[in-house]
């Protein structure tokens, strides 16, 4: 089901068909969604959707994930038609959705393309779901970029709020730039075009993207020079992020919301806080033991420290 809401949510988006009251009505309607340059391939919403184990729900743990998956062997799925097209520069961005959200961005990149000017400021775009959120870990400490889905250096788009999404550090840099780099490269060299597309893949009504599918292909040697399709997960190792909100914490910290009142058991001998269903409540002696109920906040300020074991 979930694949389905999410393939429904990027039919609604491309399609134009923006109501959740109307997702049925955009399941039948597929077939009238042809004609748009880059018609999802049948398997788009699998593929994507759990590949960066990203968990249903909330927060996604993806302290394993590497910053990218082949797809389809490495081959994009432009059509026969849209490999035609490449041989002359183009570029597209699909309009916002009702949400805010970007869709896929989809050009034929030539030197003609690439910016002859320096980038410029961005920060007065805010794409769906951004927030500001700093972490000692993360490098920069910014863990959401404004990230462009067509590289700045390839077709010198640079505050376009068409193709800006709230994408994680790591996925920027680590995932993302090194394919941008190949194909600016490649293009610098030979003078050649490269047919590039990449689709953000949102879940359901979720504001931030669950990453990006990156297709690229060159025209005049068919593909010879650069040939890739990848999904890049919208991920940074160490942190969890609630795709829905763009919410976000470290990893395995506790999923209560500060000052959320709950019950707690308290060790006053060892002066540890527990869950109750905590096994080692079960093990505590009777007169160490004080059912507490309250925030983890005051538990802290009485000099209370929670157990490692329940992790409260
Ligand atoms: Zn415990």
């Amino acid at each position: 089901m979930r694949a389905v809401l999410a393939a429904v949510g990027g039919i609604v988006r491309r399609c134009g068909l923006w109501a959740a009251a109307f997702l049925l009505a955009a399941v039948l309607a597929v077939s009238g969604c042809g004609g748009v340059p880059g018609d999802l391939p049948r398997d788009w919403s699998g593929s994507g959707a759990g590949a960066g184990g990203a968990g249903s729900g909330g927060g996604a743990a993806a302290q394993t994930a590497e910053p990218y998956q082949v797809l389809n062997d490495n081959v994009p799925y432009f059509t026969e038609e849209e490999l035609a097209g490449g041989w002359e520069s183009f570029e597209t961005y699909s309009p916002l959705d009702l949400l805010g959200r970007c869709g896929p961005a989809f050009a034929s990149v030539g030197q003609d393309l690439m910016p002859t000017e320096e980038r410029g400021n961005i920060s007065q775009v805010k794409p769906s779901g951004w927030q500001t959120a700093r972490y000692d870990t993360v490098d920069g400490e910014y863990l959401y970029n404004r990230c462009h889905l067509i590289g700045f250096q390839l077709t010198g788009e640079n505050a376009n709020e068409r193709n800006l999404i709230t994408g994680t550090r790591y996925m920027n840099v680590e995932g993302m730039l090194p394919f941008e780099n190949m194909t600016a490269d490649y293009i610098k060299e030979t003078g050649n075009h490269v047919l590039y597309r990449v689709t953000p893949e949102f879940e359901g009504m979720e504001l931030v993207a669950r990453g990006v599918r990156m297709e690229a292909q060159s025209v005049e040697d068919g593909g010879e020079g650069i040939q890739f399709c990848v999904f890049v997960p919208n991920i940074q190792p160490g942190i969890e992020i609630d795709y829905a909100t763009g919410d976000s914490r470290p990893a395995g910290e506790a999923e209560g919301a500060e000052g959320e009142i709950a019950d707690y058991v308290l060790n006053t001998n060892t002066r540890k806080f527990h869950r109750p269903d905590c096994g080692s409540v079960e093990e505590m002696k009777a007169e160490n033991r004080e059912d507490f109920r309250g925030t983890r906040e005051e538990l802290l300020a009485k000099g209370y420290e929670p157990c490692s074991r329940c992790r409260p």
